[in-house]
């Protein structure tokens, strides 16, 4: 039986390896650099349908309903006057078994663990060194493993497979953002609230049936090298309260005192496709590609992206990565020109985009291209 190395137990690593459970096509063991996994941080993540279909797969419609929330409809809003601008119809893209969800990212992987066994997991190793060849041997920091067969990379966006194979090339760049993510308790509306502001925009959507919201904000941000990997400079309170300040002040919520938990981090996107020489090599979700976050498809396409790795392994096909190159062109051209978008300044252009916005919102072929492409291809 082949043997599979999975670096990394993030969304990616731990849908790779259910699917391996359920198939029991190949032997695996997952390598997570950290000593546990942390299952208690309430950020939440939206799932379209089409990660839905593929986590239904594997058994999530059996998951708490009352950890879930379905929301129906993103509405657009100036963030000035919370003034409606326009919404779509998310349910439209959906269909009986398959909908819309939004939830605590730990529950996910809560969710993700409990289909694997424990010994499949060993915490505590980084990723030291890639000996390529017919097997693949890799060093951690403190001990040598077996040789493998394959290596499924899915170690998220700062992926040190890609840095040990692609040097410097492989680093993400920053994208001149910053995200700032929180909670809220009790928000008056229950559908995904898109607030657009000049140079940024922050989405409040429900995780769950208990009133538990997420919030989430991107600012742009032109920051020094030295201050980007800073991280006393971003987790201090002082940065953020600022921070929540300067978007609060544009906007007629008074998120200083809504947002909760308040963390910070700079935004970091891919430069471009890498693909490893070697044959047996293997990069998943944001370890492939890390998309701008204003489309929301960063954890669907980690598990699309494993899931077509893995029926690539299992049919002994060599068609993944053309595969991935394409899907992730339609999302790359989305989320750059959602950015764009969201973030205008000029009234007139934003009087411009909110007219489009308006027209384009309820245009079933358009949004059929847009978004169902994306959604329900
Ligand atoms: C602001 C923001 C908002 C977002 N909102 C959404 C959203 O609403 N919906 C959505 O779909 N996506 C969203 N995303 C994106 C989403 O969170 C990521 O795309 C997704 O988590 C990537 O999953 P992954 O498994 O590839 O990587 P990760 O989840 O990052 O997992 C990587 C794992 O690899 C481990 N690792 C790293 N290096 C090593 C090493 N050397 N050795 C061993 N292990 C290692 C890490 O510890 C980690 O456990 C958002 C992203 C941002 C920045």
């Amino acid at each position: 039986m082949k043997k599979i190395a999975i670096i990394g137990a993030g969304i990616s690593g731990l849908f790779f390896a259910n699917l391996v459970e359920k198939n029991k096509s190949f032997s695996y063991q997952i390598f997570e650099r950290k000593n546990s996994i942390d299952l208690n941080d309430g950020y939440g993540i939206q799932l379209s349908v089409n990660s839905i279909k593929l986590l239904n797969k594997i058994g999530f419609n059996n998951f708490s309903k009352s950890q879930l929330y379905f929301p129906k409809k993103v509405i657009f809003l100036n963030a000035k006057d919370s003034k409606k601008i326009c919404d779509i119809d998310l349910s439209q893209f959906n269909d009986e078994n398959n909908l819309y969800t939004t939830l605590k990212r730990s529950n996910l992987i809560e969710f993700l663990l409990d289909g694997i066994p424990k010994d499949k997991l060993s915490f505590n190793c980084d990723l030291g060194d890639i000996k390529q060849g017919d097997k693949v041997s890799l060093l951690f920091s403190d001990k040598k493993t077996n040789k493998f067969d394959y290596l499924v990379s899915a170690d998220g966006i700062y992926s040190k497979t890609k840095q040990i194979l692609f040097k410097k090339d492989g680093l993400p760049e920053y994208f001149d953002a910053i995200a700032l993510r929180g909670t809220i308790r009790d928000f008056s509306s229950f559908d995904i609230s898109l607030y657009l502001g000049p140079n940024f925009h922050f989405v409040i959507y429900p995780i769950n049936q208990n009133k538990e919201f997420n919030f989430i904000a991107v600012v742009r941000k032109e920051l020094i090298k030295k201050k980007i990997s800073d991280k006393d400079f971003l987790d201090d309170e002082t940065f953020k309260k600022n921070l929540l300040n300067q978007i609060s002040s544009k906007s007629n919520l008074n998120l200083v005192n809504q947002v909760e938990k308040i963390k910070c981090f700079p935004i970091f996107v891919s430069k471009k496709f890498q693909i490893p020489s070697s044959k047996n090599i293997f990069l998943t979700g944001d370890a492939f590609y890390s998309f701008p976050p204003s489309f929301a498809q960063g954890a669907s396409q980690s598990i699309e992206s494993a899931n077509e790795l893995f029926y690539d392994l299992q049919n002994n096909t060599s068609s993944y990565y053309k595969k991935r190159v394409l899907r992730a062109k339609q999302i790359i051209s989305r989320s750059n020109l959602n950015h764009f978008a969201f973030h205008l300044s000029n009234p007139i252009n934003i009087l411009f985009r909110n007219t489009l916005l308006k027209y384009f919102s309820k245009n079933k072929k358009f949004l059929e291209k847009y978004l169902g492409k994306v959604y329900n291809d």
